[in-house]
């Protein structure tokens, strides 16, 4: 197995996704690449030599040595803040991985793709969904984006913009905008009924968000007759240490 080593990386540009997230960019020299849907260890070092290190996704597919994370601010976190308000073009801090071998979308792959997302677990479905565009990818994708309300939205032009193939439908669980039949609520069973693929389809299903989405949506797509060996899970509990 390849060893994991800590890298220097600056961070070339950010943009705001949304009030309380923000996508950075970083060069990452002798980046070995990445496969959609992995993730990074980031850490930080203060100036007296104490460091703090939590896992990203990647939400970009393989590009050079060119990493970019979107982070959501949590309120009085130890990383998340700084990533999402201090940092700037220039800074530096240190990136190891690629991580993870399960939670992939392999552009080989033929068949049909669900993927859910609950608030930032976007993220490494971007990647996918970006992959996919980037390889003139045919199989069909179905995203099912679950969030609290319309400005909680991240990549909302990207995902505005024709993508054949691509099906994207919004969840919201706090407050939907006028004209969305759909009230907003947690996510159910037909939800993913009428949004995701019958189990018939054999569709390969990619579940990501906070732990307690994961497994409400990974218990939903058992109930509706996926094989639980096509759905694929990474949740994003709080890390560190
Ligand atoms: C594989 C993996 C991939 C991840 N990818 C992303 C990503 O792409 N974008 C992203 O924004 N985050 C992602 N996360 C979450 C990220 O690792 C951090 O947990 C998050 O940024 C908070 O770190 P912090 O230092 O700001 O907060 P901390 O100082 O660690 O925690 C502050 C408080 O917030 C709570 N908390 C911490 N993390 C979370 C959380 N995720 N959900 C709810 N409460 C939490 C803690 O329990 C604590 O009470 C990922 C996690 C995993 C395991």
């Amino acid at each position: 197995m390849r060893r994991l080593v800590w890298r220097p990386a600056e961070l070339i540009s950010c943009v705001a996704e949304t009030e309380s997230a923000r996508t950075l960019r970083f060069r990452v020299p002798g980046w070995p690449g990445h496969l959609p849907g992995q993730h990074v260890d980031v850490r930080l070092t203060a100036d007296d030599g104490y460091t703090a290190q939590r896992s990203y996704s990647v939400a970009n597919p393989t590009d050079g040595d060119l990493v970019e994370l979107t982070v959501e601010n949590v309120p009085d976190g130890e990383v998340s803040p700084y990533l999402t308000e201090v940092m700037r073009a220039g800074d530096r801090l240190e990136i190891r991985g690629p991580v993870g071998g399960w939670f992939v979308w392999r552009q080989e792959s033929t068949a049909p793709v669900l993927l859910v997302g609950g608030g930032s677990g976007i993220v490494p479905l971007m990647a996918m969904i970006r992959a996919r565009r980037l390889a003139g990818g045919r199989v069909p994708f179905r995203l099912l984006y679950s969030l609290r309300d319309p400005a909680r939205r991240y990549y909302a032009e990207e995902l505005r913009r024709p993508d054949p193939g691509l099906d994207v439908t919004y969840l919201y669980t706090r407050s939907a905008p006028e004209g969305v039949s759909r009230p907003a609520r947690r996510l159910m069973l037909e939800d993913l009924a009428e949004g995701g693929w019958p189990a018939s389809a054999e569709a390969d299903c990619y579940v990501c968000g906070p732990t307690g989405f994961v497994e409400a949506a990974a218990d939903l797509l058992l109930a509706l007759g996926h094989a639980p060996e096509r759905i694929r899970t990474e949740r994003f509990g709080p890390t560190g240490g």
